[in-house]
């Protein structure tokens, strides 16, 4: 069955395209196979086979704020393989999962009260698209099947998330299972008016009446949920104009429409505050969260959920299954007990705050790039950052590889979608770590624009 380990090269496999990895450029991958393979990390460092230190810019993929390796994290999850390492989560449960469904209802917004657990985001998004639809449903009100998105919103990969997300390439080859009846709203992002805006643009909360523009046209008896993410990040940090949020949530409260906050990456400080909810003040009806909630150490995900919503479906028969859904590994107990340390840090070592006060630092260094041939838009708010970079007009996109390539040379692990580059660093940098990173990206730019 193949090479022992002290035999396997893990490059040469690669090179061949057995694994099949995942939105990746996978030729491209298989040409310079030795750069691509990180064997280990500590603190904010991914450490790859060919000996380099690379700053990890993004934190993973915004999941691994706390850093590498923590040994806090590290001697929870052998504590709980060696106690109990699966349990189902059907009609039974553990104690770690609980007591973590407790702590996370106590940081939510005081409305959101229940916590729903799977093992994503996207899995998150369909769980509470579900969740929207079987509540009007028990309500009498199951015309109110449409679901509404957002222009260059992402909710994951399932067709629930995928359906309301709005990354025109992720949809284009699943058109024929997309949901039916979903619409989108218009994003916010605005080149002209609010380009290198810091934090929240000052102008564009009108954009939240595109609702009513939808509720116009479908009838908001049609309608079931609104879903957002308050800080758009897939498609480069675009941050809602102030007011905005505000706006949406007024439009749904007056016409019965439930609003979903997709706070999968903005969830657990990286604004700042546990949720984006708290940071700009707007209580939706759901959160969806994942990626920190166990800082990427064990997939895990969820949905909040307000306590209404939850006493609906609470309703049926006494011994009934309420909600005929869940995963194998919903609320599994490697996830909850990572999750529990991960709060026990966050709380002893103050790490949200420690997010907002890095906030200026990252700020300063960002917008000191601004207007520097080749870049066209710089955006940020919390820990978080993007740069739009001019593309190449023959070939949209590669600059972004480009300098992604270049990163790997230049101890940056970076993240670059098209030709936009974001930035969330751990939680635990270094005021003088983002100012280098920022540095050298900014170099990194100037040689491929
Ligand atoms: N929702 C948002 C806002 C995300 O940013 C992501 C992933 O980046 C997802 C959902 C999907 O999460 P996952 O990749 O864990 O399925």
């Amino acid at each position: 069955m193949g090479s022992s380990p002290s035999e396997f090269d893990p490059a040469r496999s690669l090179a061949t395209g057995t694994y099949w990895m995942p939105f990746t450029a996978n030729r491209r991958v298989r040409k310079d196979p030795q750069s691509r393979l990180i064997v280990s990390a500590k603190g904010s460092y991914c450490h790859t086979q060919d000996g380099s230190a690379l700053f990890d810019t993004l934190s993973g993929l915004w999941c691994t704020p706390l850093g590498h390796g923590h040994p806090r994290i590290v001697a929870a999850l052998q504590e709980q393989a060696q106690t109990l390492d699966y349990c189902t989560g059907f009609q039974m449960t553990n104690p770690a999962t609980v007591r973590l469904a407790d702590r996370i209802a106590a940081l939510a917004p005081e409305e959101l009260d229940h916590v729903f657990f799977t093992n994503s985001g996207s899995e998150a998004v369909d769980t509470a698209l579900k969740i929207a639809l079987g509540y009007h449903r028990l309500r009498g009100e199951a015309g109110r099947f449409r679901m509404i998105g957002r222009e260059r919103g992402y909710h994951g990969v399932g067709f629930g998330g995928l359906s309301v997300g709005g990354i025109v390439p992720n949809r284009k080859m699943f058109a024929a299972g997309m949901l039916n009846g979903v619409d989108h709203l218009r994003h916010t992002h605005d080149p002209a008016g609010a380009a290198f805006s810091r934090g929240q643009p000052a102008e564009g909360a009108d954009r939240a009446d595109d609702l009513e523009r939808l509720v116009g046209l479908h009838d908001a008896g049609t309608i079931g949920a609104v879903i957002v993410e308050p800080v758009q990040g897939s498609t480069g940090v675009i941050v809602p104009p102030l007011g905005y949020l505000h706006r949406l949530r007024d439009i749904c409260t007056r016409h019965g429409i439930l609003l979903i906050f997709d706070e999968v990456i903005t969830g657990f400080g990286r604004l700042g505050a546990p949720f984006a909810a708290q940071r700009f003040g707007v209580v939706p009806d759901m959160i969806t969260f994942a990626k920190a909630v166990t800082n990427g150490v064990v997939p895990m995900g969820g949905v909040l959920v307000r306590h209404d919503i939850y006493e609906t479906f609470m309703t049926g028969p006494e011994n009934a299954i309420e909600f005929a859904h869940g995963y194998t590994y919903s609320g599994h107990p490697l996830a909850a007990a990572v999750g529990n340390a991960v709060l026990d840090i966050v709380e002893d070592e103050d790490l949200f705050t420690r997010a907002l006060s890095l906030e200026p630092v990252l700020e300063e260094a960002v917008h000191h790039l601004d207007r520097a041939p080749g870049i066209l838009d710089i955006r940020n708010i919390g820990l978080a950052a993007a740069i739009d970079i001019e593309p190449d007009p023959r070939a949209p996109g590669a600059r972004g590889l480009e300098i992604f390539d270049l990163g790997l040379k230049n101890n940056l692990l970076l993240r670059c979608t098209g030709d936009t580059v974001s930035l969330a660093p751990p939680f635990i940098s270094t005021p003088q770590e983002l100012r280098d990173m920022v540095g050298i990206l900014g170099r990194l730019i100037a040689t491929v624009t």
